[in-house]
C-alpha cells in the first residue's frame, strides 16, 4: 500500500506503550504498513519468535573514511550499530530484519553532535543591545570598560511539576534535532529527547545527561578581567586556582580565550590553559577560542586540544571569530557548536552555513567533508566521547539522520537539508522523528504532527503529558522550532 505523504503527517496517531526495541517488530503482521513509497522500500522484520531481528538501512552512507554508496547499517534492537557493510551483504548476514532500503534515494549520516550549547538559556533572542563592540567576554556580562551588560535569560531547568520549562526545553531540544544534531553538550534540557551531555552532579542528573562531559562553563575566575588586571598592568602574572584534579576521566571543555587577540585578558586566558594541558592528564578542548593565535594552534594540535567553535555568537558579541584558515593550516581539529540562542546559532545547520561564509572570506579550504567532519566525529571527540557516538561505525550508538538524496555531494545533502528533506532521525535506535512517509512503517505508534513542522515528533510529548495544544500555548514569545529569522547575524553582511 502507498501513503501519501501528506495524508498521513496530518495523522495523530494514537500511543500506545511500546517497547522502544520493539521498532523493528512493528510491520511484522501488518501488510497495510508497508511502505513502497518513491523514496524508500519498507520490508518488516520476520517473526522471529523473540530473538530481537533490528533493523537495517541502506543508503549512501557517510563513514569516517568516507562516502560509501549502495551501504547498509544495522541498527541491533538494543539501540546500537551493528554491522555496517555492503548492502547487500547486510542484508544476508541479516536475514530476518526489518529492511528500509533507501539506496540511491537517501544519504544516512551520524546526527550532529554539538559540542557546547546552553539549553537553559537557548530559548531566548538576542537582546536589542547585542553588538560585536566587546573585546572580552566580561565586558557584556558584567558591563566592564564601559560597555553596556546584556542581561543573562532566565534560566529553566527540568522540573516535571512545571509544564512551561519543561515545554519551552522540549522546543529548545526539537529546534536542534531539525537542525540535524542527536546529542548536545552542556547545562540543562529534559531526559528523553535529543541526548544530553554534562557532568553529573545532582541527583536526578544520571536521568538527564546521558553522558558525562566536564562543561564548567569557567575554568579560571567568573571575574578574569579584573583578575588579570595587574598582569596585564605589567604585573606578576597571575596564578589561577589550580584544576579539579579528581575529574581526570572525563574531557574538560570550557570557555577560554573568549575575546578579541587584542584583549590582554582573553591571551593570557589561552597562555594558561595552554599551560594547564601541558599534564596532559585528561581529553581537553577549547570552546571559542577567539583570541588564539597560529602559534596557539600548533600548541593545540600538538596536545592534542579540540577547537569548540561558535562563529556565530563569536561575530555577534566580538566582531571577531577564530582564524579559521590558521587553524586549518596548523591542523587544529575543530568541532562546532552553537553556543546559546542569544547570540549563536539556531541549530547546528545554521552554524555550518556561518563557518562555511567565514572560511570562504578568510580564504580557508573548508569543503563539505571537513564541516561535516566538524559537526560529527570532531564534536564527539572534543567531549571524549568519541567511542559511543558521533559515526555510523560497528559498537556506537545508533544516533543517526537520514535525508533524502539526490545525488552529486552527500556531505551537502546533509549539511543543507531542510526539515522537507529528513526522512527519519534515531536517538539510540530510537526514531524521534520521521517523514510521513515513513511513520507507518518504523514508529510505535506514538508520533505527533506539529504545525510547521515536516517530519513527525515521536515518542516525546507523551512522556511528559504535553498535548500538541498545551505545547504551542508555551511558545510563545520564544525561539520558535522552525524558524531562523530571530538569530543574531554572522556578522558578515556588514563587512566586519
Ligand atoms: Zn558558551
Amino acid at each position: 500500500m502507498r501513503f501519501a505523504e501528506s495524508a498521513v503527517n496530518s495523522l495523530l496517531r494514537p500511543a500506545p506503550w511500546l517497547s522502544v526495541y520493539a521498532l523493528a517488530l512493528l510491520g511484522a503482521d501488518a501488510d497495510a504498513q508497508i511502505v513502497n513509497g518513491p523514496i524508500c522500500e519498507w520490508s518488516p522484520a520476520a517473526v522471529t519468535g523473540g530473538r530481537g531481528p533490528g533493523l537495517i538501512v541502506g543508503a549512501d552512507m557517510l563513514l569516517p573514511d568516507g562516502h560509501r554508496p549502495d551501504y547498509g547499517v544495522h541498527i541491533r534492537f538494543n539501540g546500537g550499530i551493528g554491522a555496517v557493510a555492503d548492502f547487500e551483504a547486510v542484508r544476508d548476514a541479516y536475514p530476518e530484519a526489518a529492511v528500509l532500503d533507501c539506496r540511491g534515494r537517501a544519504v544516512a549520516s551520524p546526527g550532529f553532535v554539538n559540542a557546547h550549547e546552553h539549553a537553559a538559556f537557548s530559548y531566548a533572542f538576542p537582546d536589542p543591545n547585542l553588538n560585536p563592540g566587546y573585546a572580552h567576554r566580561d565586558e557584556w556580562r558584567l558591563g566592564l570598560a564601559g560597555k553596556v551588560q546584556l542581561p543573562s535569560p532566565q534560566p529553566h531547568y527540568y522540573d516535571p511539576g512545571d509544564p512551561e520549562s519543561t515545554a519551552i526545553l522540549v522546543a529548545v531540544e526539537l529546534r536542534h534535532l531539525l537542525g540535524g544534531a542527536t546529542a548536545i553538550a552542556g547545562t540543562g534540557g529534559v531526559p528523553g529527547v535529543i541526548r544530553n551531555i554534562n557532568r553529573h552532579v545532582r541527583e536526578g542528573d544520571p536521568a538527564l545527561y546521558d553522558a558525562e562531559a566536564d562543561v564548567s562553563t569557567f575554568p579560571f575566575s567568573v571575574r578574569v578581567v579584573e583578575d588579570l588586571a595587574d598582569e596585564c598592568a605589567g604585573g606578576p602574572a597571575h596564578r589561577f586556582p589550580p584544576p579539579d584534579g579528581e575529574l581526570a576521566f572525563m574531557a574538560y571543555v570550557p570557555h577560554v580565550g573568549e575575546g578579541r587577540r587584542s584583549s590582554c585578558a582573553a591571551r593570557a586566558e589561552v597562555a594558561r590553559y595552554l599551560q594547564r594541558v601541558q599534564r596532559r592528564d585528561r581529553r581537553h578542548s577549547l570552546v571559542h577560542g577567539v583570541a588564539a593565535d597560529r602559534e596557539d594552534y600548533a600548541a593545540m594540535r600538538e596536545l592534542d586540544v579540540t577547537l569548540v567553535w561558535s562563529p556565530r555568537s563569536n561575530l555577534a558579541l566580538y566582531g571577531q571569530t577564530v582564524d579559521i584558515a590558521g587553524a586549518v593550516e596548523q591542523g587544529v581539529r575543530v568541532a562546532l557548536s552553537t553556543d546559546w540562542s542569544p547570540s549563536g546559532s539556531f541549530n547546528m545547520r545554521e552554524e555550518v552555513s556561518c563557518a562555511r561564509q567565514v572560511a570562504e572570506l578568510a580564504d580557508a579550504a573548508l569543503p563539505g567533508e571537513a564541516l561535516w567532519r566538524m559537526a560529527t566525529v570532531n564534536g564527539a571527540y572534543a567531549l571524549g566521547l568519541e567511542d559511543r557516538f558521533g559515526a555510523i561505525e560497528p559498537g556506537l550508538r545508533a544516533d543517526l539522520m537520514l535525508v533524502r538524496y539526490a545525488g552529486g555531494d552527500a556531505y551537502e545533502a546533509v549539511l543543507t537539508a531542510t526539515d522537507e528533506d529528513i526522512l527519519a532521525t534515531w536517538i539510540d535506535g530510537r526514531p524521534v522523528l520521521l517523514s510521513g512517509l515513513l511513520d507507518g512503517a518504523l514508529s510505535e505508534r506514538n508520533c505527533v504532527a506539529l504545525e510547521g513542522v515536516a517530519p513527525t515528533v515521536c515518542g516525546v510529548f507523551d512522556a511528559f503529558g504535553l498535548s500538541e495544544e498545551r505545547f504551542g500555548d508555551y511558545l510563545e514569545g520564544i525561539v520558535p522550532l522552525n524558524n531562523p529569522g530571530g538569530q543574531a547575524s554572522c556578522g558578515l553582511a556588514a563587512g566586519r
